[in-house]
């Protein structure tokens, strides 16, 4: 077996954990899973098929990756790239493909295609209007440190809305559209190799479908997507992120499970909200089944279930939580002075913070800590006492988004 397919094989028997190999961080190569059909294991994961006509690609990296994919390409494959699919926008999988155009200019080829669903050039808009947003959201995310977010994109030349057959020199990719982690994912067929292209739909880890600091998420037709998936009885799952999954039964159980998890938070939540709860109370009973949240490609390594929750929350119920108080709720300085002043003090509030850490109670010790730093900004006792909350917060999280945040918070003042 090659590296990918060991990585695989721990990964699926759970002798190795995606807390110890990300599937954002595992890189393991280039390896052919069929004749004539590669695998590029990267921080987003590209798939090639060679074709009568050329390289089909699924993906092409980003723009920090795309020309060491490439040169993992080129020693597989020579042929020149006829067309390449965006599985979706986000720009660890769409602006690689400049080092493939680069590289076609000089050799008088004629110029690659770009396929994807018709809403990736709003994204793209999107992304030129909230470029230093999401600057920003992505370093604190990934703790890339200042990242420039691209303002150019590659545009698609050929878009679709629900489906597209392509032919492609005698090999057939089918492109099914579905919203699910974002509003713009087509997930692929390729019938001759029995396999399945999920793009982000499947990324070895409790589905991205709640992100606290992203756009809406679609957590039911990301599970409709999966069961379609699942029916097709492929024999190879090519994801997104983390290394491929072969074997129907493996493939199938993946699918199935992954589309489960999200149906159950979703059903849950859409229940309660129909009986007339708060969203704190949905946050307090709705639960991710155990059974499924330990498999070892659904465990929470990146996004949780309790940021899916209030992504469905959004989706049906706007903003607001259902507490009257915060409709239009006082300024945080305002409230945190109030407080400080009615515990005697900020001191006093950031000693109990202190206190409830010690003995584990993060999420209240990390709101007495706020409204302690709030109150008395210049006080360099309480900056630290804050930053060790956080920093102790931060340990016991599973998900890379919630990790991410409380050590920006740690290692900043609030915002
Ligand atoms: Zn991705």
């Amino acid at each position: 077996m090659g590296q990918v397919r060991d990585l695989a094989e721990a990964l699926w028997s759970g002798s190795l954990s995606t807390a110890d190999a990300h599937p954002f961080t595992a890189f393991a190569g280039l390896e052919e899973y069929r004749p004539g059909l590669a695998f590029v294991s990267a921080f987003a994961n590209v798939v090639a098929a060679s074709t009568g006509e050329g390289l089909v690609l699924i993906d092409t990296g980003s723009f920090f990756s795309g020309e060491a994919i490439r040169e993992q390409l080129r020693a597989w494959s020579t042929a020149a790239v006829h067309t390449a699919v965006y599985t979706h926008g986000h720009i660890d999988h769409a602006t690689g493909i400049g080092a493939f155009e680069a590289e076609a200019r000089p050799r008088g080829a004629a110029p690659l295609r770009v396929v994807a669903h018709r809403a990736v050039g709003a994204r793209f808009e999107r992304y030129r209007l909230t470029a230093g947003y999401n600057a920003s959201i992505n370093a604190r995310q990934f703790r890339f440190g200042a990242l420039a977010w691209p303002t150019e994109y590659r545009a698609p030349d050929a878009v679709y809305d629900a489906r597209l057959d392509l032919d492609v020199g005698g090999v057939r990719f089918e492109l099914h559209h579905a919203r699910g982690e974002t509003d713009d994912h087509t997930w692929l067929w390729l019938p001759e190799h029995r396999a399945v292209c999920t793009g982000d739909l499947f990324l070895w880890a409790s589905p991205n479908c709640g992100n606290p600091q992203k756009v809406q998420r679609y957590p039911r037709d990301q599970a409709e997507a999966l069961e379609r998936m699942a029916a097709l009885d492929a024999e190879l799952l090519l994801p997104g992120h983390g290394p491929p999954i072969e074997g129907a039964s493996r493939v199938r159980e993946a699918l199935t499970t992954t589309a489960a998890l999200l149906r159950s938070l979703h059903d849950q939540t859409v229940a309660r909200m129909n009986e007339g709860a708060s969203l704190d109370q949905v946050l307090a009973s709705v639960r991710a089944p155990a059974e499924l949240l330990g498999r070892p490609w659904l465990r929470p390594v990146y996004d949780e279930p309790e940021f899916v929750v209030r992504n469905v929350w959004r989706l049906y119920g706007g903003w607001w939580d259902g507490d009257a108080s915060r409709l239009k709720p006082a300024r945080d300085e305002a409230l945190a002075l109030e407080v400080a002043a009615l515990s005697g003090g900020a001191a006093a509030l950031a000693a109990r913070a202190e206190a409830l850490s010690a003995r584990g109670e993060h999420a209240l010790a990390c709101h007495l800590v706020e409204w302690a730093a709030r109150a008395a900004p210049a006080d360099l006792v309480i900056a630290a006492t804050r930053a060790e909350v956080y920093t102790r917060r931060a340990a016991t999280e599973t998900s890379l988004m919630a990790c991410s945040i409380y050590h920006d918070a740690a290692g900043s003042r609030p915002r």
